[in-house]
């Protein structure tokens, strides 16, 4: 554990006006992703990460995870027989909607009331702001530590998560032991977060007249049996999930239905086809196979009730299971003194209600993560979404001491 005078040394470096106006600032250069506008997008937002992090005399790439679409990983120190820590957060935000339903413009940084409002306010440019800081007051302050310590700045998290598929395959990325995610949970400690499977439901029927539907295999009924299969499908997952005092239990919800998939609906055609979208989301336990069992097996179910048809499903983007830090991993007793050291009070426990770029470092390069950082939980994605500064600073000295305690 870091010994208290680096500590305290380091502390003093953060200095909060310089990271509020950081967090205004990179809230102010929209970054919703927005298909066909290759002027929208992370692009601009990640120049000034890289900007400023260049400013403070880190070594640093830019790597391209995808056309325009630039991840900045910023980094102190050589991991050397010492350990190596990321403090990850991404650059992207969701859409604003209708700027008209906003009391403070998307995109001016309002700060009143101890508050910074904007669209990635919380999700999750403040977030990444504190780890930028936290990193630069680690580094002014000249505390020696052992290891080395990634800022990464990714892309896409919101879309296919991208910036984090593609940092796994860097050699800094496979150099990480551990990583703490500063999305907005509100500065608990989260070390479990929701998986989530999309499975895309093809059924395939034969078209017939609707007067005389015994002359074909109507897609739509087998679709109602699917449909219908959902609860037990639901309870079956939740047998097979752990139960979490911070996690919801598994859901199962649909979310899209359509048919005729194609040419135009009428009201006396049976279509050949019909599809739907299972939104599933786990607690952690089941792998891969489990859960491809159970969708397997809710498929034949409606099957056998509607005859003739044929059920297929397929995942989009991948499983996204759930993952899951035990208390004894060194990144937790780290953050749990950093939380004391920074805040002196004991930290709170939380779980990620949905899956973040955490769950792909989790599942790809096996590290343990914990999930902690300024803002409230349920405000991402909403209109006139904020972060508080007391917060903000908070995750800021959390960061510090908690790099401090892994690193030392
Ligand atoms: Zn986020």
């Amino acid at each position: 554990m870091a010994r208290r005078g680096v500590l305290q040394a380091a502390l003093e470096r953060i200095d909060p006006d310089e990271l509020v106006e950081l967090t205004r600032e990179l809230v102010r250069i929209p970054s919703v992703v927005r298909p066909g506008d290759p002027a929208a997008g992370e692009a601009a937002v990640a120049r000034r990460v890289e900007q400023w992090l260049a400013t403070e005399g880190f070594a640093l790439e830019v790597h391209e995870a995808a056309p325009g679409r630039p991840n900045v990983v910023a980094w102190l120190g050589e991991k050397g027989s010492g350990r190596c820590l990321l403090l990850e957060g991404h650059t992207d935000v969701v859409t604003e909607g209708d700027p008209a339903e906003w009391t403070h413009p998307p995109f001016a940084a309002e700060l009143t009331d101890g508050r910074i409002y904007g669209r990635g306010a919380a999700d999750m440019k403040g977030g990444l702001a504190a780890a930028m800081v936290a990193a630069a007051a680690i580094k002014r302050s000249g505390a020696a530590f052992r290891g080395k310590l990634v800022v990464g700045a990714l892309a896409d998290e919101e879309g296919d998560m991208l910036g984090a598929k593609h940092f796994c395959a860097t050699p800094i990325g496979r150099e990480l032991d551990a990583a703490i995610i500063c999305e907005p949970e509100q500065n608990e400690l989260c070390l479990e977060q929701r998986g989530v499977v999309w499975a895309r439901v093809a059924i395939h029927g034969r078209m017939a007249h609707g007067a005389m539907p015994e002359a074909g295999v109507n897609p739509i009924v087998a679709l109602g049996a699917l449909l219908d299969e959902v609860p037990r499908l639901e309870k079956r997952l939740r047998r097979l999930c752990r139960r979490s005092p911070h996690l919801r239990p598994p859901t199962v919800t649909p979310t899209v239905v359509r048919a005729p998939v194609e040419g135009v609906p009428q009201s006396n055609v049976i279509p050949s086809q019909a599809h739907a979208v299972l939104d599933v989301r786990l607690t952690p336990g089941p792998d891969e196979r489990a859960v491809a069992a159970e969708l397997d097996a809710a498929c034949a179910a409606a099957m056998t009730r509607a005859p003739g048809a044929t059920i297929e499903w397929r995942t989009v983007n991948g499983y996204r299971l759930a993952t899951r830090t035990e208390r004894r991993e060194a990144l937790v007793r780290a953050m749990v003194k950093g939380v004391r050291q920074a805040t002196g009070k004991p930290p709170r426990f939380g779980g990620v209600p949905g899956s973040t770029d955490g769950t792909i470092l989790r599942m790809t390069l096996g590290i343990p993560i914990v999930t902690c950082g300024p803002g409230n939980r349920l405000i991402p994605h909403q209109v006139d979404e904020y972060v508080e500064v007391a917060e903000l600073v908070a995750a800021a000295r959390i960061y510090v001491a908690s790099a401090l305690n892994f690193l030392s």
